[in-house]
């Protein structure tokens, strides 16, 4: 098994090998908020060692077929949780791996460069549907799902967008009315990762007026609930394997203590875990990246043309030097954006600035990939093409890059 140590310094099972983490020696940059480290942390090895050993057990051998068949692994996901990768940021109260931001970018990025839909999925899972629970729901709330969600028993699922609301989602129409102490959701929401497999989704509603910010409720609905349901999963150009399904609710019932927070909160809430959201999408982002730079490098030198290796060619080495240029600076944002969020600053700004370049680098990275690989990237007997496929949404999920402008824009203007 693997002992890591956690903030509080205590030791936790993670897998099969047993070491204590040492102080690593660091350099850090200062400035007036944050001490930003550059050497990866003992815990950050061990992570990345346990996920990559993990990744080539469990996913490679799979993920094609996966990918190939639109299949969404759940069992692989239950073996996630006995790693602590469903919980990585939930406390260890809460049956979780009690890690911050600087474990959560390591595993998630290190999942995503084998595979990105496996690392979207736990993206959605740990940093929307159980951080929205973490940041906003009550003692019961979190004793009664928590644990569930943090050991992977459960699927968790976060409802925003609906099919006519999704970068203007504060102008959603679906509707929470209260009913004495109930409240009857009617409406759908779409593209939601584990639409249909999710055992319990968040999802924000309308409980006040359209148009105004303080009029939408988080909601905590259980699978099952009469009146909840899943409509149509989506056939996807990429992350095939993470499930992308409509949340429908029709006359649904929900008792008002599974309310998150206060009413004519929800937005806001969500507005919130977002924030934390973009750090994880430009971990997701770091990892494609990372996983193609690497499938290049190795691809070029291996391959010749005009009797010798095609990184011998100019044209070859510059891309990769530009490759790993743009990913070492994607790596810096992200980091840089996790740290802060672990040090508990607020980080809006900076998870959007590390969301937009780093799932800008993911899709040029990956189309410098294919290239290199030639006619033989446009196959799906190599990696290239699913990197390709995968890092689009990376541009798309959690707020386009137009909006991530929007919100950094917004930021430096005010
Ligand atoms: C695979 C996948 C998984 C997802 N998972 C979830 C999930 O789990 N939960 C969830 O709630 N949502 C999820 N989403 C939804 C996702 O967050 C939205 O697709 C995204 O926010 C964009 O919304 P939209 O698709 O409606 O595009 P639109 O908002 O219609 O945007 C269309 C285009 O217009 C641009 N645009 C819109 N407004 C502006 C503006 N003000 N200025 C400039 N340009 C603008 C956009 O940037 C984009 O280029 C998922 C989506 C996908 C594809």
């Amino acid at each position: 098994m693997i002992l890591l140590k956690n903030d509080a310094n205590r030791c936790l099972l993670v897998g099969d090998l047993a070491v204590i983490s040492q102080p690593s020696t660091r350099h850090k940059c200062m400035n007036a908020t944050i001490d930003i480290d550059f050497v990866e942390t003992e815990n950050q090895k061990l992570v990345s060692q346990m996920v990559r050993d993990f990744g080539a057990r469990e996913i490679k051998p799979k993920m094609m077929e996966w990918d190939e068949e639109q299949i969404f692994p759940v069992d692989l996901f239950h073996k996630m949780g006995a790693l602590g990768l469903m919980g990585v940021l939930v406390p260890e109260e809460y049956s979780g791996a009690g890690f911050g931001y600087l474990e959560y970018i390591t595993a998630l990025s290190e999942i995503s460069k084998i595979d990105g839909s496996i690392g979207l999925s736990m993206a959605a899972h740990n940093s929307l549907c159980s951080n929205h629970l973490l940041q906003f729901g009550n003692g019961e709330q979190k004793l009664k799902y928590l644990p569930k969600l943090a050991t992977g028993e459960w699927i968790g699922a976060w409802g925003l967008t609906e099919p006519n609301t999704g970068s203007d989602s504060g102008n959603m129409k679906t509707t929470a009315v209260r009913d004495g102490d109930h409240f009857i959701i009617n409406g759908s929401k779409n593209f939601i990762t584990h639409g249909r497999s999710g055992n319990l989704a968040v999802v924000i509603v309308r409980t006040g007026e359209p148009g105004d910010s303080k009029g939408m409720s988080s909601f905590l609905v259980e699978k099952g609930t009469p009146g909840f349901s899943s409509g149509k999963k989506e056939n996807k150009l990429g992350m095939r394997a993470s499930e992308t399904a409509e949340l429908i609710f029709s006359d649904c019932k929900v008792h008002r203590s599974q309310m998150l927070g206060a009413e004519g909160e929800g937005f806001i809430q969500a507005m919130k875990v977002l924030d934390g959201g973009r750090i994880s999408i430009a971990a997701l982002s770091l990892g494609i990246a990372m996983g193609a730079y690497e499938a290049a490098l190795s691809y070029s030198k291996e391959r010749h043309q005009f009797n010798q290796p095609i990184s011998k060619f100019q044209g070859i080495a510059f891309k990769l030097a530009d490759m790993a240029t743009k990913i070492e600076a994607a790596k810096l944002l992200t980091f840089r954006a996790g740290e802060m969020k672990d040090k508990g600053l607020e980080v809006r700004k900076e998870s959007a600035m590390a969301k937009l370049y780093a799932s800008e680098v993911a899709v040029e990275v990956a189309n410098d990939c294919v290239q290199i690989f030639g006619g033989y990237g446009y196959t799906k007997d190599f990696p290239a093409e699913k990197y390709y496929r995968d890092a689009k949404l990376c541009t798309i999920g959690e707020g386009t890059s137009e909006i991530q402008k929007l919100v950094i824009s917004r930021s430096i203007l005010r």
